[in-house]
């Protein structure tokens, strides 16, 4: 079976160190393998979107040198294939619509409690009847992942109030339209992992693998991420970020590498990957040469 592997960025903003992680490490896991990379733009939430971003994103991958194969997607232009399986949910009385408030799932614990599930309701929140609750997978490097069992059970939402899809919903469905065999992206996204799957077993389809990167963090031990303003990466010069992007994904790199052109440097590092260089930590602080300390 031919390795399918994506980067799917969500353009929030331009890249920065972080998502380049994803970036790099869901390249070299496919190509180390012959494998397919794609690129899928997950633009569901235009609020959080900023303008101009996914275009900044793909000339960020251009400048790496991160070639991917066939045409990008775009989850905006893919409403279409959500709504038709919410619809085949909301007809099976597997999934129902909800109209609780905030207030009321922070009365509840926290976690909703299933509140709605025989009202009747017509419009509001959509949430899939949780029948399959996943508390563990396994990350082909990492191991065993749990989850809160409170998270596993709970009726998530697939498609808010205002009308958006739910990421969890696009992202199962999406990986399965295109193919996709393994998920390589940032230990942020461990826990909505169980949800996923769950969404593949009410599919009844096999669920992709996963590898989880360990997360970059900033030296204050927060999260590097596009919400806290990380720094875009820089597109003009991008060796020194790559080289240093490799260094965190545990590539000990050769002096001849490291003066080496891009292409060169990337084609060493397919060669090279190996899971096991990976930190044992799935979380890491970067500080950058270039950081004002
Ligand atoms: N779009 C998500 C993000 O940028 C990543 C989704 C995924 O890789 O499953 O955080
Ligand atoms: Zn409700």
């Amino acid at each position: 079976m031919t390795y399918i592997g994506r980067f799917a960025p969500s353009p929030s903003g331009p890249l920065h160190f972080g998502s380049l992680i994803a970036a790099l490490g869901s390249y070299f896991q496919a190509r180390s393998q012959q494998g397919v990379w794609r690129v899928r733009i997950e633009d569901l939430d235009p609020p959080r979107e900023m303008v101009g971003a996914s275009d900044w994103i793909l000339r960020a991958l251009d400048a790496y040198q991160l070639h991917w194969d066939g045409d990008v997607v775009y989850q905006s232009q893919r409403h279409a294939l959500y709504q038709a399986q919410i619809d085949t949910w909301l007809a099976e009385g597997n999934a129902y619509y909800c109209q609780c408030s905030r207030k009321q799932i922070k009365e509840m614990g926290g976690f909703y409690n299933g509140h709605c599930r025989n009202l009747g309701h017509t419009d509001g929140a959509i949430r899939l009847k949780m029948a399959t609750p996943i508390t563990e997978f396994t990350d082909v490097r990492y191991g065993t992942m749990h989850i809160p069992l409170a998270l596993a059970q709970e009726d998530f939402i697939i498609k808010r109030r205002d009308g958006l899809f739910a990421y969890n919903l696009a992202v199962v469905l999406d990986d399965i339209d295109q193919g996709i065999t393994q998920v390589v992206r940032g230990a942020d996204l461990i826990e909505p992992t169980g949800r996923q799957i769950s969404l593949y077993r009410m599919l009844a389809r096999a669920p992709v693998s996963y590898l989880h990167l360990p997360l970059a963090m900033d030296a204050r031990g927060g999260k590097l991420s596009k919400q806290n303003h990380a720094t875009a990466i820089d597109i003009k010069q991008p060796k020194t970020t790559l080289l240093e992007a490799m260094r965190f994904l545990g590539f000990t790199l050769p002096s001849e590498i490291e003066s080496a052109e891009i292409e060169h440097i990337l084609h060493w590092g397919c060669q090279n990957w190996q899971l096991f260089q990976l930190p044992n930590q799935l979380a890491m602080t970067v500080r950058f040469s270039n950081e004002a300390l």
